[in-house]
C-alpha cells in the first residue's frame, strides 16, 4: 500500500524497506527482519521478532551479521514485487559468504506465490504467509535441518492477540495495534483478500492491555490498525461474516469500533489515538460521534475513495457510489469540523473514461484533501479485475491522469496547509526533524507533520504548544509558544 506517489506529506513517512532494531536487540541468535509496503506489515514484523525472540533471537540492525534474514513483503503492486526480487538478488553474495544463513519471505508477496517462490527465487529457504507466523519455530527447525519450509495457511481464528510485539521499529512515541486481520470487502483490483484471509477481530481486553501496556512504557500514541477497522466486531472470536449465526447474548454483548474506539480513548486518556484503514462502506456515525465525543482520539481520517466516478466505483465493488461518498465527507465535517482527511486514489482502471477521470478530479476540487496516496491500476493476478476486465487504459494515458491527480492534491495539500498557519497547534514531539537535529519534527491532531526549532525546555514524547508561522505542500513550520 502507499508505494508510488506520496503528496502533502514528508516522504520519511511513506515506508519501504526499513529495517530499525532497538528492542528486541538481546538474544544469542541474530535475526534482521525488513518491512516492506503497509503498516499492517510493519505490526506484523513486531509480531514475528516477538515470537522468535523466545526461540534466543535477538534483532540486529546489521544483515551482515544476521543468522536468519527475513523479508516481509507487499504484493499490493507489481512494483512492490519486483522490489522484494531486486533485494533477494542483492543478498546473493552475502548468501554465498556465509551459506549457513538462512533467508525467509513473509507477508502478501509470500502468501500470493507460496511454494512458487521457492521455485522463483532459490536463494528462499523459508516461505510464511500472514497467518502462520506462530509456525516460525518448527519451520525454522526444517531449514536448520537443510530442507525448505513452507506454511501459508491462511486462519479463520488468527489475531495474534496473545503475542506482545517487539517494538523493532519504533521511535518510542508512536506504536501501532492491530485490531481486525484480513478483508472481506473483495474490491476488485485488490489482491489482500487473497493473502490476508477473511476479516476477523481481536479481543477488545487484548488490544487495551496493550494500549495500557504501551501508556506504562512512555509511549503517547497509539494507531489502531487493520485492512478495513470500521469493520471491526468482537463477538467473542471467529468470523466477521459468522456473526449472524452467533447467540443472541454474543450479538447482544459485541464490541464494535465506534465502542472499541471510545473504551481505548477512556483507557488510556493521556494517549492520542489514530486508526488506519477506513472504508466508506463500513464507516458509521457513531464512530465519528466517538472521534468528536473524546479529545484524545485525533481528528483525522484516512478515507480511500480510489475514484470519483459512481460508474468506476461499481466496476470496482467499492459497495458505495460518489454521492454516498460526498454524503460522507459532508458528515464528518459537520461532525467533526476541524478534521484532517487523506485518501488513496487509483488512476487508469480498466474502462476508465476521461469523463470518470474528470469525476476524479471534481471530486477531489469538493473534499479537497489534506493529502493523499496516489497510484495508476496495476493488475494483481486472481483479482476478479485480473480475471474479468482487460487492462485496456494505455500506460501513457494512466501516467497522464495520475499526473493530473497529484498536481490537484498538491494545490489542496498547499490550500489546507496554509489555513493552519497562525494558529497554535498542540503537537507530540517524535523526534529530530530530518534536515537538522537543531529541529523537532512532529505531528498535529490533523496528521500534518510540523517541524519547529528546539528551546531545550522540552524532549521527545513530550505534547508542545506551537504557533504555526508558514508552510509548503508537505511540511508546517512554526516555533514553541508557551502554555500560559
Ligand atoms: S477494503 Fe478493498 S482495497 Fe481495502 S483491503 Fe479490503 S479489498 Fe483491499
Amino acid at each position: 500500500m502507499k508505494e508510488a506517489a506520496l503528496v502533502g506529506k514528508t516522504m520519511d513517512e511513506s515506508i519501504q524497506g526499513t529495517a530499525l532494531m532497538q528492542e528486541g536487540e538481546r538474544g544469542s541468535r541474530k535475526l534482521y527482519i525488513e518491512s516492506y509496503g503497509c503498516q499492517m506489515n510493519f505490526s506484523d514484523s513486531e509480531i514475528v521478532a516477538s515470537i522468535l525472540a523466545k526461540e534466543g533471537f535477538g534483532t540486529t540492525r546489521n544483515v551482515e551479521e544476521a543468522d536468519l534474514v527475513l523479508l516481509n513483503t507487499c504484493s499490493i503492486r507489481d512494483k512492490a514485487e519486483q522490489t522484494v526480487r531486486n533485494r533477494l538478488s542483492s543478498l546473493n553474495q552475502l548468501k554465498q559468504s556465509r551459506p549457513e544463513m538462512k533467508i525467509g519471505v513473509l507477508g502478501c508477496m509470500a502468501e500470493r506465490l507460496k511454494d512458487k517462490f521457492l521455485d522463483e527465487e532459490k536463494l528462499v529457504d523459508l516461505v510464511v504467509g500472514p497467518d502462520a507466523y506462530r509456525d516460525l519455530p518448527n519451520l525454522l527447525e526444517k531449514v536448520e535441518g537443510g530442507r525448505k519450509a513452507v506454511n501459508v495457511i491462511l486462519s479463520k481464528e488468527e489475531t495474534y492477540a496473545d503475542v506482545s510485539p517487539v517494538r523493532i521499529d519504533s521511535n518510542g512515541v508512536s506504536a501501532f495495534i492491530s485490531i481486525t486481520r484480513g478483508c472481506d470487502n473483495m474490491c476488485t483490483f485488490c489482491v489482500v483478500p487473497f493473502t490476508r484471509g477473511r476479516e476477523r477481530s481481536r479481543n477488545p481486553e487484548t488490544i487495551l492491555a496493550e494500549a495500557k501496556d504501551l501508556e506504562a512504557r512512555g509511549y503517547k500514541e497509539i494507531t489502531l490498525l487493520g485492512q478495513n477497522v470500521d469493520s471491526y466486531l468482537w463477538y467473542g472470536g471467529g468470523l466477521k461474516k459468522d456473526f449472524d449465526k452467533a447467540s443472541e447474548i454474543a450479538q447482544a454483548s459485541s464490541v464494535n469500533f465506534a465502542q472499541l474506539l471510545a473504551k481505548v480513548a477512556e483507557a488510556v486518556p493521556g494517549i492520542r489515538i489514530r486508526f488506519s484503514t477506513s472504508n466508506p462502506q463500513d464507516m458509521s456515525d457513531d464512530v465519528l460521534h466517538s472521534i468528536a465525543k473524546y479529545p484524545n482520539i485525533c481528528n483525522y481520517i484516512h478515507l480511500p475513495v480510489q475514484s470519483g466516478s459512481s460508474r468506476i466505483l461499481k466496476e470496482m465493488n467499492r459497495g458505495h457510489n460518489r454521492e454516498e461518498y460526498i454524503a460522507l465527507i459532508n458528515r464528518i465535517r459537520k461532525i467533526i469540523p476541524d478534521c484532517g482527511i487523506s485518501q488513496d486514489m487509483i488512476a487508469g482502471f480498466p474502462t476508465e473514461t476521461e469523463e470518470d477521470h474528470q469525476e476524479t478530479l471534481s471530486l477531489m476540487d469538493i473534499v479537497r484533501y489534506d493529502y493523499g496516496y496516489m497510484f495508476y491500476y496495476s493488475e494483481r493476478p486472481n483479482t476478479f479485475a485480473a480475471r474479468k476486465m482487460e487492462d485496456d487504459v494505455p500506460l501513457e494515458i494512466k501516467k497522464r491522469r495520475l499526473t493530473e491527480i497529484i498536481a490537484s492534491q498538491r494545490k489542496h495539500s498547499l490550500e489546507r496547509n496554509r489555513a493552519h498557519v497562525g494558529k497554535i497547534q498542540e503537537i507530540l514531539i517524535e523526534g529530530d526533524s530530518k534536515k537538522s537535529d537543531q529541529e523537532w519534527k512532529g505531528r498535529n491532531d490533523q496528521n500534518a507533520m510540523v517541524v519547529f526549532a528546539k528551546t531545550g525546555n522540552e524532549k521527545k514524547g513530550d505534547f508542545v504548544k506551537v504557533l504555526i508561522k508558514d508552510c509548503n505542500t508537505a511540511t508546517l513550520f512554526g516555533e514553541i509558544v508557551s502554555e500560559d
